[in-house]
């Protein structure tokens, strides 16, 4: 699994907007599968309108190609924290999840069976859905967010008679206690907790952090091997943000020398695999003769053939929060500074609620100014900065004159801040280091 894009679905903080929804976004991921940050309300009628001519229109406008995505590519749910605008979509979207999902299967049988179709939504491209309906042995719809996500889930869909879903979901809470992981027990962050699990409710993880690192390291799940850490950050409730470390990926085959060493046909995929292949002859012979080139039969090693693996790479994806850069004088620096890992990586999303002339009103809201976002990103020195989850007071540049005066404002602001090493600023394929984005926007992270 490796990072494609990200695609933002709601870039507005506190209350929608007619410009900007509330937070939510997607990393999605060569394969379809898309990892959905936060659910503020009415991000499933993003998801819907993501198809539609006039956000084509406006993606066109923004030179950032098809927005259009699906519900049904969500493998993982990641809740930064439980502020409304980032969470009063989820149990809605997880009930048209269940409805689709039982529909589909109903209609059409398995998914996976079902034909692909080039002109229908890129998660459904993929051919298959995640969660196997109600069953003690399918996977789980991973949720993962602050202590309170699952009776908060639990709460919304038992009161509104959402008796069961299509698939199980397991909800697993980050405590900002130092404690080791407890499987089946949930600590009850107030009395709703307590009520017994949802029908289609697999029992919590509760997951403290690892002391020393202050990060709490979250299961793949799915042998995917991606890997994803929690940071806490400074807000006004529990707030996380999240690293995501896509799975290490096969070095490349040589397949010139490969074949000029005398590999054939299915040798290659075995050279890609790491395994070794005998030929007959060929260049360079090291065995079986004293001459080089004129041996009966040659070992090729995979050694010889492929390159470096590709460097693991990883995306910041943080929640609201205070300045967290180390120079801040009114929050905690974020833990990420203190792990190697976060060090270069291909995207940092950070908030952007404020521009400098408001910036006395950001740490008593708990939030950041644009410029506390690109000091934290030269800190990091992170290879791309997105800047979201703008007050509403900022139009999206496509609004007209005066959404663009403000979204470069905020963009210059960070960008002065952030300087990235000098003679870089072309090694990162297309497209800006410092982008604030609007709703529907995507941000390409296909780049090496
Ligand atoms: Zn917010
Ligand atoms: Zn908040």
């Amino acid at each position: 699994m490796s990072f494609r894009r990200l695609v933002f679905l709601g870039t507005g903080a506190g209350l929608p907007s007619p410009t900007r929804n509330v937070s939510s976004y997607l990393l999605q991921f060569d394969d379809n599968q898309t990892f959905l940050f936060d659910c503020g309300e009415g991000t499933q009628r993003q998801f819907f309108l993501s198809g539609s001519d006039g956000v084509k229109a406006v993606t066109e406008k923004l030179g950032c190609g098809s927005a259009r995505v699906s519900l049904n590519s969500i493998a993982r749910i990641f809740i930064t924290h439980l502020h409304g605008d980032h969470v009063f979509g989820l149990p809605g979207l997880l009930l048209t999840l269940s409805t689709q999902w039982l529909s589909q299967r109903k209609g059409k049988g398995d998914l996976s069976t079902r034909p692909s179709n080039s002109s229908v939504n890129v998660g459904e491209a993929a051919g298959s859905f995640p969660f196997e309906p109600f069953s003690e042995t399918s996977e789980f719809l991973e949720i993962a967010g602050p202590v309170g996500i699952a009776a908060y889930l639990r709460t919304c869909l038992s009161a509104s008679g959402a008796t069961h879903l299509g698939f199980r979901y397991r909800c697993t809470e980050l405590h900002d206690i130092a404690a080791p992981l407890i499987e089946n027990s949930l600590p009850p962050p107030n009395s709703a907790s307590a009520a017994p699990l949802h029908m289609s409710e697999a029992p919590t993880v509760a997951l403290g952090f690892n002391e020393g690192e202050e990060l709490w390291s979250l299961d793949s799940g799915g042998g995917s091997h991606v890997k994803i850490h929690a940071a806490k950050l400074q807000h006004r409730i529990l707030c996380f943000g999240y690293a995501v470390q896509e799975a290490p990926r096969a070095p490349k085959l040589n397949s010139a020398l490969a074949l000029a060493l005398g590999a054939k046909g299915a040798q290659l995929g075995e050279l890609r695999r790491g395994v070794s292949v005998v030929v007959e002859g060929g260049d360079g012979c090291s065995i079986g003769s004293e001459k080089e080139g004129t041996c009966a039969v040659r070992i090729i090693t995979p050694e010889e053939v492929l390159g470096e693996p590709p460097p693991i790479r990883t995306a910041l994806l943080l929640g609201d929060s205070v300045d967290a850069s180390s120079e801040s004088k009114v929050g905690k620096p974020c833990a990420f500074l203190r792990w190697p890992p976060a060090r270069q990586a291909s995207v940092l999303v950070h908030e952007c609620t404020f521009c400098d002339a408001e910036e006395e009103l950001a740490a008593p809201k708990g939030h950041s100014t644009a410029r506390q976002a690109g000091k934290l990103a030269r800190e990091l020195n992170v290879r791309r900065l997105v800047l979201t989850h703008c007050s509403q007071r900022y139009q999206p540049r496509t609004s007209g004159e005066e959404g663009l005066a403000a979204t470069e404002r905020l963009e210059k602001e960070a960008r002065e801040e952030f300087l990235p090493p000098k003679g870089d600023q072309h090694a990162h394929g297309e497209g800006p280091l410092v982008r604030c984005v609007e709703d529907f926007e995507s941000v390409d992270l296909s780049f090496p």
